[in-house]
């Protein structure tokens, strides 16, 4: 009886603890904020008792052994087409996908990518600056602890186009800077902030992270 139900408990606590693939690979500029995202995502998973398996190789895609998919600052075209293939299957089947700033200058060779995945690619950005963002959508887990305006620095991707399928959450010179949506049985949410190394010592940006991550994962 006792062993049971300590086989049971042991069940139960493997089942219900996450696991998210942080990918930071990258095939052109490498953000020097990598690592700091990296730790970041290890504290926020910490918090919400999920696992981390962070990596720099994309093939790690296919082994399907994770919940959610971050591609943290990612650049350039890192995935061949088995990979693409294996997180594309992952999300329409139910996975979740976050994408950080970068993740938007990824994959300009794969259309499922930034058509429907993330949602646009990146085009162009002014040198760092302090902006104001509005949030324009504060019902989501990943901006309700948000005043309508939120002040601050980063580096501010202007967009090859305004996402179609997805709810803008925030928007910075009249223009999306994150937005989720529903990619098949999956979740996808993105947010154009993270450029900078202070930038994840910002609770308010952490929180938004955590808020995204938990959206898609659900
Ligand atoms: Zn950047």
């Amino acid at each position: 009886m006792v062993r049971g139900l300590i086989l049971f408990l042991l069940l139960t606590g493997c089942s219900t603890q996450k696991t998210i693939l942080v990918l930071s690979e990258t095939d052109g500029f490498r953000h020097d904020s990598i690592e700091t995202g990296v730790n970041a995502f290890y504290s926020i998973a910490d918090d919400l008792g999920l696992v981390v398996i962070a990596t720099e190789d994309s093939s790690r895609l296919c082994n399907k052994n994770y919940d959610v998919v971050v591609f943290l600052n990612t650049t350039g075209n890192i995935l061949n087409e088995q990979e693409q293939q294996c997180l594309r299957e992952f999300v329409e089947s139910g996975g979740g996908f976050v994408g950080i700033h970068s993740a938007a200058d990824t994959e300009y060779d794969w259309s499922w990518y930034g058509e429907t995945l993330l949602g646009a690619w990146f085009v162009s950005h002014p040198p760092v600056s302090e902006e104001t963002i509005q949030v324009i959508n504060r019902s989501h887990p990943s901006t309700e602890h948000l005043q309508g305006e939120w002040t601050c620095t980063d580096e501010w991707y202007v967009y090859d186009r305004v996402p179609e399928q997805a709810t803008i959450l925030m928007e910075v010179n009249d223009h999306p800077i994150s937005w989720c949506s529903n990619v098949g049985k999956g979740r996808s949410f993105y947010t154009g902030r993270g450029h900078t190394k202070t930038s994840y010592t910002e609770n308010a940006l952490l929180e938004h992270i955590k808020g995204g991550l938990l959206w898609v994962s659900q």
